[in-house]
């Protein structure tokens, strides 16, 4: 393996601990580990794993932190400077960025610059950064390993395909459809956020769960694609896959679709973006498919679940409206999720969000979508009528 030390952001949530186990099992050390204020959780991974760095955001949890673990040897660091030290630490072969939301984007921009590989889970970060970080990958000769399944699903198909723009017609990311596939809106309108976290197929932080049930997955992820694949948007199929066994498809110009099929675990994708070129055994279940018998494929259903179609526009009209989506969506998950909106709201929310966004399509910086980002978080706030 080219690997031998790891820094993983995010290390205390879904992601983060399964990726724990993957190194732990492939023997790779972990070099630095940073997560937002689980504390307890983190002093208990830097005993086991002793990384240098652990970095924590707030500063008050950080000297506890620091307190905490003074009979060990390790640099508490706090802050998204501190995050960035962590993804930018010096001996580590690779950063795993599985931080939920835009507060993943710095860390990557920090690890490209530091000239570090990067297995991205963070989808949000090419969702409103893309094109700077696509090219600052560029420019520093950094391979940007797609962690998210349907991406490495995608990724996988095309090993061995020497020119993507000029053989590959298009992909086709699958959707589970999520907990509510085919219900109606007047069913949706008083859907709890206990009803909303439980997803049929994958065991998720709750952001995510509930951008499943809203298909705003989808939608992130198509801006996820365009970037990572250098793609058009009319290039990206969308198609609802009840089973989540074909992970995602490529179509090439004869025709010839190539799928990559798995247990939905993701152990799988982790493990490869952190393996490749190579490919190891890994601990999950096997794929029985006399036992799936089948597999269905159908159209999503844009007009009940606005969040994909807003996504859609989003990516369309470029500049600044991914990060007005992605920002408007952060808030309002997180209203869902205290009971202060309806789930439909957080589609209606999206949409409002990018028509207030004037997009803004040239030069476009890391400030500016800082800039934008707070902005839509306070315009979506207002909106609802939320005083904080
Ligand atoms: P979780 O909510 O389980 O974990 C999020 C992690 O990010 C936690 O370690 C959390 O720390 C940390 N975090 C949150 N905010 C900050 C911050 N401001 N600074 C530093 N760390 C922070 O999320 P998931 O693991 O489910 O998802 C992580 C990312 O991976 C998301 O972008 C998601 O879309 C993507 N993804 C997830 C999949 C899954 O199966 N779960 C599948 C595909 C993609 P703390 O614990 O302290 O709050
Ligand atoms: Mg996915």
């Amino acid at each position: 393996l080219n690997i031998r030390q790891i820094t993983i952001l995010g290390s205390t949530g879904s992601i983060g601990l399964q990726s724990l186990d993957v190194c732990e099992k492939l023997n790779i050390k972990i070099a630095a580990i940073g997560a937002n204020k689980n504390i307890e959780l983190l002093e208990q991974q830097a005993r086991k794993y002793l990384p240098v760095i652990v970095s924590v955001t707030d500063e008050k949890s950080a000297a506890h932190l620091k307190q905490n673990l003074k009979d060990i040897s390790v640099k508490v660091v706090c802050g998204v400077d501190g995050l960035c030290e962590a993804a930018s630490y010096k001996n580590s072969d690779l950063v795993l960025n599985a931080v939920v939301g835009v507060a993943g984007l710095m860390p990557s921009l920090a690890a490209i610059r530091a000239k570090k590989n990067i297995a991205l889970a963070n989808k949000e970060s090419l969702v409103t950064g893309g094109e700077l970080i696509i090219n600052e990958a560029k420019n520093n000769h950094v391979t940007i390993l797609p962690v998210d399944s349907e991406h490495s699903a995608i990724f996988q198909c095309l090993q061995g395909c020497t020119d993507v723009k000029k053989e590959l017609k298009s992909i086709i990311l699958t959707a589970s459809g999520g907990p509510f596939y085919g219900y109606s809106k007047k069913k949706l309108k008083d859907i709890t956020p206990a009803q909303a976290l439980n997803h049929p197929n994958w065991l998720m932080g709750n952001k995510i769960s509930i951008d499943c049930a809203t298909l705003m997955n989808k939608g992130l992820e198509l801006i996820e694609a365009v970037w990572l694949f250098g793609l058009q948007i009319d290039q990206v199929k969308i198609l609802v896959h009840r089973q989540s066994i074909v992970h995602s498809m490529v179509e090439f110009k004869d025709n010839s679709i190539i799928a990559q099929l798995g247990s939905p675990d993701m152990r799988i994708p982790i493990q490869y973006a952190i393996t490749y070129p190579e490919r190891l055994e890994c601990p999950v279940e096997e794929l029985d498919l006399l036992k799936i018998k089948n597999l269905t494929f159908e159209n999503t259903d844009e007009k009940t679940f606005k969040c994909l179609k807003a996504c859609k526009d989003a990516i369309k009209s470029g500049g600044l409206k991914p990060v007005a989506a992605n920002a408007a969506n952060e808030v309002a998950v997180e209203l869902f999720l205290r009971n202060k909106i309806g789930f439909l709201e957080i589609g209606d929310i999206v949409e409002d969000a990018i028509k207030h966004q004037v997009s803004d399509n040239t030069n476009i910086t890391l400030e500016k979508i800082m800039s934008t980002d707070l902005s839509i978080r306070a315009y979506v706030k207002e909106l609802v009528n939320i005083k904080e």
